[in-house]
């Protein structure tokens, strides 16, 4: 068997490692353990998951406790299509025992004593003791393994939040999430309700992304990044992901205490094109209130730096013409039924007092 030498010290004393050793990018291999009823589990059960598979010596010690009590604290907090295998060379017995004793119920605990399995095929199998090296590995639900940490000094704790971290990252990347907005619901009452943003951006935006999520699965552009989703798609693809972002950044120039007008050089930028800034507003609330059926309006720059006044229709973006946005209000009658019914004019008269000119000024910038 394979041999790995100054990965890993017990209190400072170099350990060899036995086995293959893994590493992200590769494809996991599949392993049978026991579970602590005695039942034989593979990795290939849990295909279609997000796994976290935490390696360590012992469950009785102190450290081995507090990885299994960690990740089982994370597990119940990180939804239906991830699960953590916490594995050991502990006898099922006194894996039992400690479960039930810990209250540790998102984590399976496998035993790796029966086959070996799992310390041969992952390296973590330390030669002349009869223990596991301690560490993570995460796989994604495709199988690949995305991060792997072989823990330097057997006594010290993994990286939980690095590991966690990995995965968020991972996860936001295969799949795109409702972001959090930056104020309360009822924050930008009166101009809009939070019933408009329940619906808005609860049922409406939340839509688009799980319809870019399901048209996704499967395609070559599954994992891309959004923006090279919108340049390289049409059709529902298209619609679907320019809407995500669309108004991701709609609702991120929203503000409940808004800077109200622009300075420095993006009011100077502005001066220059349309000769002050009520000129501009006036420009901008009217091609919003002329923009015929659904869509957006924009402030945006080329790539000169030079700004324009945008008219965009259904999902189009600036993006795609290679315009930099700046601003934008969602003039789709689901932006403003609610709260202004068929009053288009008035939810962009409003409007202005939402719009936060320190978030434009930053995007003008460039940061
Ligand atoms: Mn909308």
């Amino acid at each position: 068997m394979k041999e790995n030498y100054n990965v890993v010290t017990l209190k400072g004393t170099p350990l060899i490692l036995l086995g293959e050793m893994v590493s992200e990018g590769k494809i996991a291999p599949d392993f049978t353990a026991t579970d602590n009823t005695g039942k034989e589990v593979r990795l290939s059960d849990f295909k279609g998951k997000h796994i976290i598979i935490t390696s360590f010596p012992s469950i009785n010690t102190p450290v081995c406790a507090t990885q299994a009590r960690r990740f089982n604290i994370k597990a119940s907090s990180l939804g239906d299509d991830i699960v953590v295998l916490g594995i050991s060379r502990d006898s099922q017995e006194d894996l039992h025992k400690f479960c039930a004793a810990e209250g540790i119920k998102s984590v399976v605990t496998l035993s790796d004593r029966k086959y070996g399995d799992f310390g041969e095929r992952y390296g973590f199998l330390v030669k002349d003791k009869d223990i596991l090296a301690r560490g993570t590995v995460i796989v994604d639900k495709d199988g690949e393994i995305i991060y792997a940490e072989y823990v330097p000094e057997i006594t010290d704790e993994p990286l939980y939040e690095k590991a966690l971290e990995a995965l968020e990252n991972h996860l936001l990347h295969n799949k795109f999430t409702l972001k959090p907005l930056p104020y309360a619901k009822n924050a930008l009452a009166p101009y809009i309700s939070a019933e408009t943003i329940d619906f808005h951006y609860g049922k409406h935006l939340q839509t688009y992304i799980n319809n870019l999520n399901n048209l996704l699965d499967g395609s070559p552009l599954k994992g891309k990044p959004l923006k090279e989703i919108i340049l390289h798609s049409e059709g529902a693809m298209f619609n679907n992901a320019a809407q995500v972002f669309n108004h991701e950044f709609y609702f991120e120039t929203l503000s409940p205490t808004p800077k109200t007008m622009p300075q420095g050089a993006l009011m100077e930028a502005i001066e220059e094109r349309w000769d002050n800034f009520e000129n501009f507003k006036k420009e901008f609330s009217a091609a919003a209130i002329s923009l015929f059926g659904s869509g957006w309006t924009w402030l945006a720059k080329d790539k000169e730096g030079v700004l324009h006044i945008i008219k965009s229709s259904n999902a189009e973006t600036p993006l795609t013409a290679g315009y930099t946005p700046l601003m934008t209000i969602d003039v789709w009658e689901h932006a403003y039924y609610i709260d202004y019914r068929n009053r288009r004019a008035e939810y962009i008269d409003r409007i202005w007092n939402l719009l936060d000119w320190k978030t434009v000024e930053e995007r003008y910038a460039g940061l």
